[in-house]
């Protein structure tokens, strides 16, 4: 971006809300389904059909806002808010305007190292529409998505790059999907953006007039379009030009915003409170309660584990990531109590496992339990690392005990010394060569003698005897 202009902006983003129903009617929220099979006269819009609030839909909102510090609302209503568009019958959208459930609230951002809190605007409860499908000869509409829950979380304009957009987004929806509010999946268009950009020359008092980009659903193309319409801002600018105040759509095949249609302002919406709804009231002992079950949050977790365990802050980010990573780590520290030992295990091994087969942790036949015990073996020296590899290997492959897995293949480390006596005598009297050497002083011969008594144990010898009793004998 040229230094001489300064880019502001703000992001509302469409949340799907992860019930089982959808906000006004009984039908199936299930993106699986074929088209127009979870449908009824509700969610298809038909003249006179009422709806009625689901209540699970307020309560994943709220904690929402809770999780983002907004204030909750425990007085709020739905609103009409009337378009014409195919994808809603009904000719207006259910929305809420003046008291949505959520106002105000923050969500910390962390970029190049600096962390900084994003202000929110407000967390609105509304429905999703139709799907619009465009064939070579026909177009369809698929109404199983009508009446999904969705919520909207508004940013103030304070955002001034694409990378602080891209961290945000990024954030966002790991809260999001802490709590436990939506699946998070992108492809399936659970999250999608719209994005409000201004440039205005830099120190200037007054915004620039913004331009939206509709419906941003992938990180990588919320990045591109914003570097792409900043630049196409700034060019317009400098060639005398004004922007106008529109919708643009993101090409991500060409790679460039293009203008979709004038964008409307508010009152063109015609907002009224919808007649067919009651007001919301949530009562104060609901919300403690709600509040008193929120989770940790990502980055508390992350400051938690640098600060009490003292684990590398990339460690402690990695284990945070996702709720279930993080719950899983924490079980295998309960179980064993070394901390340093459970990150290596469950960044390294279990993580690759979860790559691997695409299973998410809580799937695995290794369980945290067993994980915490196979760190105990380890801990206690009864197995070195190489048999503690091989023991892991089992866990994954058929689940069950660590010391029982241990016991009946016979892997314990042996730390009888006169069984390793009998190693080292069989070591010396194969290799008369190597004894000669470290005698004349060669300390590479006993590396060599101790890989022989490791082979011949089948790497079951404890190599701290291995060492002294190898030099006794040779003196
Ligand atoms: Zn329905
Ligand atoms: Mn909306």
């Amino acid at each position: 971006m040229s230094a001489r202009y300064t880019a502001t902006i703000g992001l509302e983003t469409h949340v799907q809300l992860k019930t089982r129903t959808k906000i006004w009617c009984g039908c199936a929220v299930d993106p699986s389904a074929d088209p127009n099979t979870c449908v009824c006269p509700v969610c298809l819009g038909y003249p006179g059909a009422l709806p009625v609030l689901n209540a699970e839909a307020v309560r994943l909102t709220a904690v929402s806002g809770m999780l983002l510090g907004c204030r909750i609302n425990a007085d709020s209503k739905h609103d009409r808010k009337s378009y014409f568009y195919p994808d809603m019958p009904k000719n207006y959208q259910i929305t809420q305007y003046d008291q949505p459930l959520c106002i105000g609230g923050g969500l910390e951002i962390e970029v190049a190292g600096a962390r900084r809190v994003v202000r929110l605007n407000r967390i609105h409860l509304e429905e999703d529409v139709a799907k619009n499908f465009h064939f070579d000869q026909s177009s369809g509409v698929d109404f199983n998505r009508a009446g999904t829950p969705l919520m909207e979380i508004v940013t103030e304009a304070d955002l001034h790059t694409p990378d602080e957009a891209l961290a945000y987004v990024t954030s966002l929806r790991q809260v999001l999907l802490y709590g436990g509010v939506t699946e998070g999946n992108l492809e399936e268009g659970n999250l999608r953006c719209d994005l409000n950009v201004s440039v205005a020359p830099e120190g200037a008092e007054k915004l620039g007039t913004k331009a939206e980009i509709k419906n941003m659903n992938t990180f990588r193309g919320l990045h591109r379009a914003l570097v792409y319409e900043i630049q196409r801002q700034i060019q317009v600018l400098e060639s005398g030009g004004r922007i106008v105040q529109e919708t643009r759509r993101w090409d991500d095949d060409l790679g460039v915003t293009q203008s979709m249609r004038v964008k409307e302002d508010s009152h063109d919406y015609r907002y009224f409170p919808d007649p067919d709804l009651m007001p919301i009231r949530i009562p104060a002992a609901t919300l403690a309660e709600w509040r008193a079950a929120l989770p940790e949050l990502p980055q508390a977790r992350r400051d938690r584990y640098v600060k009490a365990l003292g684990l590398p802050e990339y460690d402690a980010g990695v284990l945070a990531a996702t709720r279930e990573v993080a719950d899983w780590f924490e079980d295998v520290l309960r179980g064993c109590g070394n901390a340093k030992a459970s990150s290596n295990w469950v960044m390294g091994e279990v993580l690759r496992v979860v790559g691997e087969s695409g299973r998410p942790v809580g799937e695995l036949k290794i369980t945290p339990a067993a994980l915490a015990g196979l760190i105990k073996l380890i801990d206690a020296k009864t197995i070195n690392q190489t048999t503690a590899k091989e023991v892991f290997a089992l866990l994954v492959a058929e689940g069950g005990d660590p010391d029982a897995i241990v016991k009946a293949k016979g892997l314990g480390q042996v730390s009888d010394s006169s069984a390793i006596e009998a190693f080292v005598d069989q070591a010396i009297a194969a290799n008369p060569k190597s004894v000669e050497s470290f005698k004349e002083g060669k300390e590479a011969a006993l590396q060599h003698l101790v890989g022989q008594v490791m082979k011949l144990s089948r790497g079951k010898a404890n190599p701290a005897m291995v060492i002294p009793m190898l030099r006794s004998r040779m003196s």
